[in-house]
């Protein structure tokens, strides 16, 4: 049934210039589920969510989210239609404090109750945030970032979250906290997301279905419970023998 979809992407190819960074893309992440590309670097992970999100508009295929074709739409247009992405580094307005940093994810909601309501459910998920609310958002850490980037695409109350690469750049123990809170609010809230990460071992816990991507194609796709179970996964994307 198509009303569990949220997210179809058909034979996606995105390319910078004459390089060809995704070649012919396909995949599906169910309402509610936690989905992750896995891929080392270059595989095109990150291309993929920036041709989801309207960043780039691809070559061939299409997008669609929740029923609706999306291919190349006006990025400010996806936002407004409930997707949000982290990108890859956060890119959180350091000069803004942390308070205006979440609002601005809130630019396109006009429920105040609501909105307050959902800046205490992430400074109930992340209390340094609440902490540090006043704060110029270019003093928190790394790891503080990467929760504010979470925080703010929240704050629009999305039904997707596109995810990249949370684990760059912080300790093991900052990158469990962050996939524990991720997973809280897949659970808590019912945001499906879509996570793209290096960090195989973190995503294949977190997620629900799996995609693996190698040189812009996905070679292998299934329940992360399975491809935990696979000889190739083990080898070469969890460093067991
Ligand atoms: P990483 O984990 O290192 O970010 P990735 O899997 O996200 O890797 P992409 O960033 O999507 O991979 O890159 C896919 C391919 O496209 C790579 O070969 C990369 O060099 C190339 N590429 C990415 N961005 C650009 C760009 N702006 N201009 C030219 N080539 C690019």
């Amino acid at each position: 049934n198509d009303d569990n979809i949220v997210l179809k992407l058909l034979n996606v190819e995105s390319a910078y210039g004459p390089i060809k960074a995704i070649r012919g893309v396909s995949l599906q992440v169910k309402k509610g589920e936690i989905a992750t590309v896995l891929g080392s670097n270059g595989a095109g992970k990150t291309t993929i969510l920036k041709t989801i999100s309207g960043i780039i508009d691809p070559r061939k295929g299409s997008v669609e989210f929740k029923g609706q074709n999306i291919t190349a739409m006006d990025p400010a247009l996806i936002v407004q239609s409930g997707l949000m992405h982290v990108p890859e580094g956060r890119e959180v307005f350091p000069l803004l404090s942390i308070r205006d940093n979440l609002l601005m994810g809130a630019f396109t909601r006009n429920d105040r109750d609501g909105v307050a309501r959902d800046m205490e459910v992430v400074f109930n998920y992340f209390p340094i945030l609440r902490e540090r609310a006043a704060q110029d958002a270019g003093l928190l850490s790394g790891g503080q970032q990467q929760m504010l980037a979470i925080s703010r695409a929240l704050m629009a109350n999305p039904d997707l979250i596109l995810l990249d690469e949370p684990s760059l750049g912080l300790s093991p123990k900052l990158t469990k906290e962050i996939f524990e809170i991720v997973v809280r609010i897949n659970r808590e809230r019912g945001t499906t997301i879509l996570l793209v990460e290096q960090n195989a071992n973190m995503a294949l816990n977190a997620s629900d279905y799996g995609y693996v991507l190698e040189n812009g194609r996905i070679v292998m796709e299934d329940t992360c419970a399975r491809l935990r179970e696979k000889d190739d996964i083990k080898e070469f994307y969890l460093g067991m023998k």
